[in-house]
């Protein structure tokens, strides 16, 4: 076996002991196996282990992966959404996690409806406010969520966030509730669906899902530890 298909293996028995600890169900978290740096060929391995859904940050990187990994897997875009690469971002993911204003959102439905597709998206939240990180903060998601949920071309899926690094549990589960809790109140007050929340990477993937995430982004504890960094940000 594959390193990469015992990692995958490992990683989907600590979801199922996370869903377990809180009563969850594991088929309600989808994981996204975050390729960015790896190869098309880490990608064939992940996909032989059964694993379908994988995410990439930059356009560039992922336009020619995606190609030659072929039909089969789903493409989930994650990282910071350029108004002129939008088109192509439609061309090759059918998820989007990382909406970060009203006006890239409806840029994306008018370019969606004009290619006639109908991406999933989720509003990115940061929660921290961090000047490094895109996002909307947390009191302007449910005014942008009025307009952007009647944008037929558009499928709101939920909300993702980056939280600020935590040296500790503690600190990483406070922000994943913060998510939870935000998208609970905007559900309640506006009856808007929300039924997903992208939060957790490789090193709080099980403190997310018990927190409720319904898609874990994890790149380095599948792939290994990347060599160069992504976007001057995570990595
Ligand atoms: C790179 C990246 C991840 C995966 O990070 P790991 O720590 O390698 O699991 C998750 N989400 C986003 C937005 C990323 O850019």
């Amino acid at each position: 076996m594959s390193e990469v298909a015992v990692n995958l293996r490992e990683i989907r028995c600590r979801i199922e002991s996370a869903c377990a600890r809180v009563g969850r169900s594991p088929g309600d978290v989808c994981l996204v196996a975050v390729s960015k740096t790896f190869g098309v060929d880490a990608v064939r391995e992940a996909a032989l282990a059964g694993q379908v859904a994988f995410g990439e940050s930059r356009l560039q990187e992922a336009e020619p992966k995606i190609t030659e990994a072929g039909p089969g897997l789903s493409w989930h875009f994650i990282g910071s959404i350029q108004r002129n690469k939008v088109r192509r971002i439609l061309g090759c993911c059918r998820v989007l996690h990382s909406v970060d204003s009203l006006r890239l959102a409806r840029h994306i439905a008018t370019v969606a409806e004009e290619l006639r597709v109908k991406p999933q998206v989720f509003l990115q939240v940061n929660l921290g406010e961090e000047t490094s990180k895109g996002g909307f903060k947390a009191g302007e998601v449910s005014q942008a969520l009025n307009e952007i949920v009647s944008l037929p071309t558009l499928e709101v899926l939920g909300l993702m966030t980056i939280p600020p690094v935590e040296e500790d549990e503690v600190a990483s589960r406070g922000w994943f509730r913060q998510l939870r809790e935000l998208r609970d109140d905007i559900v309640r007050t506006s009856g808007v669906k929300l039924p997903c929340l992208s939060m957790g990477m490789s090193g709080d993937f099980e403190v997310a899902v018990e927190e409720g995430a319904t898609h874990v982004r994890v790149g380095s504890a599948i792939f290994g530890t990347r060599s160069y960094r992504v976007d001057g940000e995570l990595g």
